[in-house]
């Protein structure tokens, strides 16, 4: 270490501090590496890598990035998963004894990035932290670059955690070791860019100091208390600044909530397709119709958190009905929210004392839009809107603020003056006239000297290395005899010369200009730490918009696509007339959509057994009737002709599609540990849905546990059920379950051809008509040909041993509401293999030997 000279000593010293972080060292104009750090960030960023002579033998490997494009290149790390301290000279090089002081000033880390460039404008970027004890967990959720801060303590149950992670998303989490391997071991972290960080240290004392003027601190558990000071010492720890935009705790309960489970809210598309996870072809990307950022992501968080206040709904249902009747107000307030920027980001730029000049006019501008925002909501007859512009503060007093000080197109730099209007303080129009003047007064000397010497073409120019000076070409120099024009340049054909005069007056002038630039800095700080003051007002502002901009969006697609206020209740039964699947309508666009009704009733039928060939769109039409109920539960209208919908407290989905293959396990695996959950998580209030229950296995096992699944939702839990089955056999449950029906997908047949008409009508399917689709997909005729021998074979094989054990006509087994009996052993070697493996996902052990 000695060795080193001073400078590498100090960098290793500082280093020391961040060893998880690419260190970004400040030397003059650049961010060095050096070490470890330069050779990993030369090989990430594609820079050259050097070496510098450091006081040893070896040259120090080194790689640098200019400051001024190093947001690019530190964005581009973090943007991989990394973290970037940067490291700045903390002190006046030229005032500097030895080695210039130098410290960490932030530590950019993925959760905590405020670049906008990083930043997605319509979602969130969260960082959680979690804590965990023998009651539970405490999980807590914060976006730096809006202040939003959300806590909750999960009693018990790991995938409650997991609910919750896939609710918001975090691009980091920060957690002890022994967490962050759960997470690991659960696929958590599976497919997406999470971030893990190992981080211990909470700090109630900080807790209680940054939240001092927010009574929700007091509403925390004892846990949930540990997790917010928990983060809040991680965000300072690596933000190192004051975080005055993070002002209020937002403590929820996951039961306020719809809960689903990460698999449900893939399988439903909510915000982002299955197969790309685009958010284009989602529900998010239907619904979302807002014109501002806040808007949009406000529509994101209502999708991933269904309500589950009947109160609550009808508030949201009322605005959005009225602006769905409404056109002229609709379009009266989405146009003044065209004008609002994002607000949000706005002021956790100007507490963080990054924003500029031209965030402020963007704020005035945004602000300009409030009154009317607030007029075309009073008057609009909507009482949910008329609260909630209520007792709105329009932040008037900022905009004027704002207003008076900044002129109309300020520059982006906030140190080259150019900002501060005139009239807005007498020194600073002094200092400009000054300068004005001093202008003036040089272009009167030009004519002067003109005039003195009788040189037409001399000149007075300016440049940053000289000064003021005045300019004469080479063949007039001669007319310059007077010994008070000194020599200072000379260029190929003129030479340029000061005068006494000239440089008196040249000290002036850029004496003013310094004071100007100095005095406008001074002057822009002094406002943005003013309204850096009233950011709760900002804050609160922000969120009234951006309600206002989801109702609008909600409303305009509920108009656009024809939907339906539904009729929403504390009840059990579920009722729609005419439902469409409001995606898979929206994306085949020529009105070709067949529209089915559901009966889902405590009486008659709260299960509904589809049979029906593949294609025929059960899946299509079971995700349609999840996706109805959360609509209507985020306050939306749906598409259906009518829809009664009692509140749901949990969509629970297993529907088969690409997402099986997380962590390595079988599809059928998966499959029943999905089960597992159902079965211990539903509630009456629930709404199941299975797609192709019992896959994944022999079609004996398959059967047997689709079977015991089916009647231990029926006789033990009684939640409303849908359930798809490729096994006609099970159409004979009709008469053992007084609750269950049987529905199937109308398909017309006409010789070998098949036609679906994606119509939902009772009773159960006569056939698969598997052999069809391969047939439609292309392959090959003899192997077409082939499968029906086979087919015709095995079914003449089955109708016989179906005949010869139970007496039953030969051919009927097929035939729409068969009844068959338990499956014939003979097609079920490994038959106890697949029960033990549904056992051990951790099935009830009695429906299962029940099959
Ligand atoms: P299944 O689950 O029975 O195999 P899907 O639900 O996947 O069938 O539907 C297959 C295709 O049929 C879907 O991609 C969709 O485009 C179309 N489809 C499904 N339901 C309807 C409907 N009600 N109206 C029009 N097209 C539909």
């Amino acid at each position: 270490m000695a060795a080193y000279t001073p400078m590498i000593q100090q960098y290793l010293a500082v280093k020391a501090q961040v060893p998880d972080a690419f260190l970004f060292f400040r030397l003059g104009d650049f961010y060095e590496m050096f070490f470890e750090d330069a050779i990993n960030a030369s090989r990430e960023l594609e820079i050259t890598l050097t070496g510098r002579e450091g006081g040893v033998d070896e040259k120090i490997p080194m790689c640098g990035v200019p400051h001024h494009s190093a947001e690019t290149y530190m964005a581009r790390l973090v943007e991989k998963g990394y973290k970037v301290a940067i490291c700045e000279q903390t002190e006046d090089p030229a005032q500097a004894k030895g080695v210039v002081k130098r410290e960490i000033v932030r530590i950019v880390t993925p959760g905590t990035v405020m670049d906008s460039k990083l930043l997605g404008e319509a979602s969130n970027n969260y960082i959680v932290s979690l804590a965990g004890d023998v009651q539970g967990y405490a999980f807590t959720a914060c976006d730096i670059s809006t202040g939003e801060l959300y806590a909750t303590q999960l009693q018990g149950s790991w995938e409650l955690v997991l609910d919750e992670m896939n609710v918001y998303n975090p691009s980091e989490i920060v957690t002890d070791s022994g967490l962050i391997a759960k997470i690991r071991d659960s696929g958590a972290a599976w497919g997406r860019n999470l971030v893990l960080t190992e981080w211990t240290r909470a700090d109630e004392g900080l807790l209680e100091e940054h939240f001092a003027e927010d009574s929700a601190r007091q509403e925390l558990t004892p846990l949930s208390r540990h997790g917010v000071a928990l983060l809040l010492a991680y965000l300072k720890e690596t933000q190192k600044r004051a975080l005055t935009h993070v002002k209020h705790i937002r403590i929820y309960e996951p039961a306020q909530y719809m809960t689903m489970d990460p698999f449900t809210r893939r399988n439903l598309e909510l915000v982002e397709t299955v197969r790309e996870r685009a958010k284009k072809g989602s529900l998010l990307w239907l619904l979302d119709k807002t014109v501002t950022a806040m808007g949009a992501r406000m529509l994101r968080r209502w999708i991933e958190k269904p309500l589950m206040s009947v109160a609550r709904i009808e508030e949201r249902l009322e605005a959005v009905n009225l602006l769905y009747n409404q056109l002229i107000v609709r379009e009266d307030v989405k146009s003044a929210l065209k004008e609002v920027y994002d607000l949000e980001r706005l002021v956790a730029r100007i507490s963080y004392g990054n924003a500029n000049a031209r965030d402020m006019v963007a704020l005035k501008h945004s602000l300009m839009q409030v009154p009317t925002l607030q007029q075309v909501c009073a008057a609009s007859g909507s009482e949910t809107l008329r609260k909630l512009v209520a007792d709105m503060d329009d932040c008037a007093d900022v905009m004027a603020w704002i207003a008076s000080a900044i002129v109309d197109e300020p520059p982006v730099s906030i140190r080259d003056g150019g900002m501060i209007r005139e009239g807005y303080q007498p020194y600073l129009d002094q200092l400009r006239e000054a300068s004005t003047n001093g202008k003036q007064w040089i272009a009167e000397l030009e004519r002067k000297e003109r005039e003195a010497t009788g040189i037409k073409s001399l000149k007075i120019g300016y440049n940053k290395v000289f000064g003021y000076f005045i300019e004469v070409t080479k063949a007039n120099m001669s007319a310059l005899q007077e010994d008070r024009y000194e020599r200072k340049q000379t260029l190929a054909n003129a030479e340029r010369y000061v005068t006494p005069e000239l440089k008196e007056k040249e000290s002036l002038i850029l004496e003013a200009q310094d004071k100007m630039v100095d005095l406008e800095y001074e002057l822009f700080t002094e406002l943005r730490d003013r309204i850096s003051q009233h950011i709760s007002r900002l804050q609160k502002l922000a969120e009234v918009i951006a309600t206002a901009d989801v109702y609008q969006s909600l409303a305009a697609v509920s108009a656009a696509q024809h939907f339906k206020r539904p009729e929403i209740g504390e009840g059990f039964d579920l009722e729609i007339k005419e439902g469409r699947h409001p995606v898979v309508e929206a994306v085949i666009q020529d009105g070709s959509f067949i529209a089915n009704d559901t009966s889902l009733v405590q009486e008659e039928g709260r299960i509904l057994l589809i049979t029906g060939p593949n294609m025929a769109g059960k899946s299509t039409y079971m995700r349609q009737v999840a996706v109805i109920c959360l609509m209507a539960q985020i306050g939306c209208f749906v598409p259906a002709a009518s829809a009664r919908i009692p509140v749901t407290d949990r969509i629970f989905t297993r529907i088969g599609a690409a997402d099986d293959l997380i962590g390595g396990q079988s599809t059928f695996m998966v499959e029943m540990m999905d089960i597992q959950v159902m079965t211990e998580k539903a509630t009456r209030q629930s709404l199941v849905i299975i797609d192709e229950l019992g896959r994944g296995t022999s079609t004996g096992e398959g059967m047997a546990i689709a079977q015991a699944v089916i009647e231990f939702l029926h006789d033990r839990i009684g939640c409303k059920t849908l359930v798809s089955t490729h096994f006609h056999e099970l159409a004979h449950l009709e008469e053992s379950l007084a609750n269950l029906r049987n529905h199937c997908m109308a398909v017309k047949e006409s010789g070998r051809q098949v036609t679906f008409l994606r119509k939902l009508i009772p009773g159960a399917a006569s056939t698969s008509y598997g052999i069809y689709c391969a047939e439609i997909a292309g392959l090959p005729q003899d192997i077409i040909q082939r499968s029906y021998v086979l087919l015709q074979g095995f079914e003449e094989r089955a109708a016989a041993a179906a005949q010869s054990a139970a007496g039953v006509e030969p051919g009927a087994a097929h035939s729409a509401g068969a009844v068959k009996e338990r499956p014939s052993a003979a097609y079920d070697a490994g038959f106890a293999a697949g029960l033990a493996a549904a056992s051990s996902a951790g099935l009830a052990a009695e429906p299962v030997t029940a099959a």
